[in-house]
């Protein structure tokens, strides 16, 4: 035998070599076409379907810590289009049609699975609030059902549907199509894809004003210098109104922490993704086996990405009600984002007072699922200055006008 099979390997010689970049890491240039304040998840899509279905590639994405670092880095991933209202149904479906083909049009692996959402009931009136938005969903060409709770231990058997507990299960609704994605590949993929095209994106770059001229925007301040744009697309999730304030402008909105969480890893034991309003949690299981759940927003407004204990030992408790079969499991890891949040628990998207700025804010905890779809038709609106007819009803001017679109049943329990 020669004498170098017995010698063992070096530490560190087998190690894979360290990936590529997915994207440059350019400076700032003097002017662009159209600056996309906000490198979530929504910026970068918006960057994105600009260059692809609009030709524009003049574009910068200003991030002011790294890209999709804020909610887009810390969402429980949860995706659905069963919403109430047409308008709703609308963009939230158009996304969710999006995100089936998202994969191949990113070519890069998104980890989407439709392993479907189950919306408890626990109460008579949530029965009848949940057998409504069914019917509704189902007009609206969108596949939801309607499940009693020995269906509901069917497609979730973990789920306690006993009688004999605080709030029992008295059905729920099903969306098959719906489910969770893997949010950090969704932003790289973006970022990829956008970089390829020629838009730079840039990092530490926070924008600190907004310069305007005759009611026209005409670019922004940043702490990388002055940069000057024919358009500036908001899409500055969790400091919208600091942003728009930049502006003159006053939204309404307020801002909260979400927090949510995840468990040490487990066997795969949760099949599908489970939300109660009334309880107050949502869980599912992620690809590599940890539980990540989440409840409701903080109370308080504020802008520290953290929040107060006692939600989350409520969160636990709710966890434990619906799901004793975990109650020996170990919670690893907590966070928060910030979430701006509307009255009426819808988006705004569209155009501002000020020409050529546009606003993309106020998802509050439900923005993620709409991150194609609103890519998609936020960038029509920037490009056209026209909003793209699935982003028309959600106007700022909605709350002036008392044409809301009250979505506070589907997206009460934060997600
Ligand atoms: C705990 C939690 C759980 C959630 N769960 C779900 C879920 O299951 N399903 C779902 O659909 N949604 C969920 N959401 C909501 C969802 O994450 C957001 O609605 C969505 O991510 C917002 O869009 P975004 O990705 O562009 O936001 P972000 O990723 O927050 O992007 C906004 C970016 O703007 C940047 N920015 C801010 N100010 C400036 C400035 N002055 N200059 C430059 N950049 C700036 C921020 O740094 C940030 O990176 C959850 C949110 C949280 C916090």
């Amino acid at each position: 035998m020669h004498p170098a099979a017995n010698t063992p390997p070096t530490p560190g010689d087998v190690l894979p070599d360290h990936p590529d970049f997915l994207w440059r890491n350019p400076d700032p240039k003097p002017s662009y076409d159209v600056v996309v304040v906000g490198g979530g998840g929504h910026g970068l899509a918006t960057a994105y379907y600009l260059a692809k279905n609009h030709g524009i590639t003049n574009i910068a994405v200003l991030e002011k810590g790294w890209l999709a670092g804020g909610n887009m880095a810390r969402n429980t991933t949860i995706i659905r289009s069963n919403y109430l209202w047409d308008e709703s149904s609308g963009i939230y479906e158009h996304s969710l049609k999006l995100w089936e083909t998202l994969e191949e049009d990113l070519d890069y692996p998104i980890l989407f699975s439709q392993r479907g959402v189950l919306n408890l009931a626990h109460s008579l009136q949530d029965v009848r609030d949940s057998k409504r938005r069914v019917y509704a969903n189902q007009l609206n060409g969108i596949d939801a059902e309607w499940l009693e709770p020995d269906e509901v231990a069917k497609v979730c058997p973990i789920v306690n549907v006993s009688s004999d507990v605080r709030y029992p299960v008295h059905g729920a609704t099903y969306q098959p199509r719906a489910g969770i994605a893997k949010h950090d590949y969704v932003a790289w993929g973006f970022a990829r894809r956008a970089n390829d095209l020629g838009i730079d994106l840039i990092q530490d770059c926070e924008v600190t004003g907004i310069d305007i001229s005759d009611g026209r925007v005409t670019g922004v301040r940043t702490t990388r210098g002055r940069i000057a744009a024919g358009k500036v697309a908001l899409a500055a999730a969790g400091h919208s109104s600091v942003v728009a304030a930049m502006a003159g402008l006053r939204l309404p909105l307020q801002s909260h922490p979400l927090q949510a969480l995840v468990s040490e890893l487990l066997e795969p034991v949760h099949p599908t993704v489970v939300m109660s309003n009334a309880v107050h949690v949502y869980v599912s299981q992620a690809h590599k086996g940890e539980l990540v759940m989440g409840a409701g927003i903080d109370s308080y407004n504020g802008y520290g990405q953290r929040g107060a204990f006692h939600i989350i030992e409520r969160q636990m408790a709710a966890v434990l009600e619906l799901f004793p079969v975990f109650a020996r499991a170990h919670m690893l890891r907590t966070w928060a984002g910030i979430v701006d949040v509307t009255p009426d628990a819808s988006p705004i998207v569209g155009l501002t007072p000020v020409r050529n700025l546009y606003l993309n804010c106020g998802w509050g905890t439900g923005g993620f699922k709409a991150t194609p779809g609103v890519g998609w038709c936020f960038a029509h609106t920037v490009a056209t200055g026209e909003p793209h007819p699935y982003n028309a009803p959600f106007t700022l001017s909605r709350f002036t006008t008392g044409a809301l679109i009250d979505e506070h049943g589907a997206a009460a329990v934060a997600h």
